[in-house]
């Protein structure tokens, strides 16, 4: 059986021409980059030409670049380094119902020792108002932290807009934007950022690096303390072929963004309206018009997400949930309750992230067999109208 991977928001392949940059790397140019001698020159050159890369996509300069272990790692840096440079000035932090847990957890480990938040509500297509950040900053607001794209539901947030608020206010503002680099344009000066996190596994580069950028200017303080890499940011010897892969990911995507983007919107928008078409009691999650070319989400009423991807998977096609049910909790997601889905709803999630790879033929293939599962499974559900737990009737779940 063929397989179909559409789960492109959760992880990429590496491309090929990224794991032949970065093969040399083991083999031949291992040297320590902070070594002095010609093994650790060739390390070192290798990685000042993937920042370069890497900076180039961002429009930045390579030393606003800090390379990490990843997008949650970029995360953390970026709000808990703003926290310890500036709970002298105010422990205020600004962010949305619909973070990434690298995001809304972090931000509840600082509320408890004793940091106010403020968590934004969002509307029913996942999008923030500018206006309710200027309504929420405060005195003593030190960060505003926004996603630049969600991964569930890929809304695309007005961050330029936020980032205008923000700059008037002078407070700092950092976006989580690993779903969005390599995707579609993310140059930190048109998005009025100081800081934006990003991840080699989500644009076809290898797992375990991502980077911070950080504003000239911003100063916040490193959390990894050691022999002073990445210029005191962020202590450890290199992940050379890591970033050597990044940076190469980050090349591939310039050239193939603007074409990539608009056919896989193509084949989402297909896949979105098909779905919804064929399958009875079914509608589409997310903003349609400000949304990431890969992504297509929907909701099948009166079944589970769960039920439906290991059908799917047993056909083949390889999707993603919303909710958190695969981690062994029955909770829906936060995001679709933030855009207020009912909550019995939300436990039918579904999305399907498309990427480089995805054909024609494979989201026909999607059309042709999801109808089928759901029909299945609804026959089965006690959930479904007419049954014993008539959900069209508001049953407490
Ligand atoms: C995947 C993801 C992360 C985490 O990145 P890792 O490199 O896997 O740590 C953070 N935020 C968003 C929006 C993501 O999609």
């Amino acid at each position: 059986m063929k397989r179909i991977y559409l789960d492109h928001a959760a992880t990429t392949p590496v491309a090929p021409e990224v794991l032949e940059a970065m093969l040399p790397y083991y083999t031949e140019f291992w040297g320590n980059p902070s070594s002095i001698h010609s093994f650790g020159r060739q390390a070192s050159e290798g990685m000042d030409e993937a920042r370069e890369q890497l900076a180039k996509l961002l429009h930045a300069s390579p030393k606003e670049i800090y390379f990490t272990s990843g997008g949650t790692e970029a995360d953390n840096l970026a709000i808990w380094g703003t926290a310890l440079a500036k709970e002298s000035k105010g422990k205020h932090i600004i962010t949305s119902a619909i973070e990434h847990h690298a995001v809304s957890h972090t931000l509840e480990a600082l509320a408890k020792r004793g940091w106010a938040v403020t968590t934004l509500p969002v509307d029913g297509t996942g999008l923030v108002d500018p206006e309710a950040v200027r309504a929420a900053i405060r005195p003593d607001t030190v960060l505003v932290t926004i996603m630049h794209a969600n991964n569930e539901v890929g809304t695309v947030e007005p961050i330029a807009e936020i980032g205008a608020v923000c700059r008037a206010a002078k407070v700092w503002f950092h976006t989580d934007a690993v779903q969005t680099v390599g995707h579609i344009p993310t140059r930190v000066d048109d998005l009025n950022v100081d800081m934006l996190s990003l991840s080699g596994h989500k644009l076809y580069g290898p797992k375990g690096i991502g980077a911070l950028f950080i504003r000239r200017g911003v100063r916040i303080t490193p959390l990894l303390y050691g022999g002073g890499h990445e210029r005191g940011m962020r202590s450890g010897t290199e992940n050379v072929p890591g970033m050597v892969g990044l940076g190469r990911a980050a090349e591939l995507a310039m050239a193939e963004m603007a074409g990539e983007a608009t056919r896989q919107a193509a084949l989402r928008d297909r896949l979105m309206d098909g779905l919804v078409e064929r399958i009875p009691d079914s509608f589409t999650t997310g903003d349609r018009e400000h949304r990431l070319p890969n992504n297509a989400s929907i909701i099948v009423k009166y079944i589970e997400g769960e039920a439906q991807l290991l059908r799917l998977d047993a056909a083949g096609i390889a999707a993603s949930s919303g909710s958190a049910c695969t981690s062994g909790s029955l909770d829906p997601s936060h995001v679709l309750l933030a855009m207020g889905i009912p909550i019995e709803f939300a436990h039918g999630s579904l999305r399907f992230s498309l990427g480089r790879g995805t054909t024609d033929a494979e989201i026909d293939h999607v059309l042709d067999t999801l109808p089928g599962i759901v029909e299945i499974l609804r026959a089965m559900s006690p959930f479904r109208p007419g049954a014993v737990f008539d959900m069209t009737k508001g049953h407490e779940h």
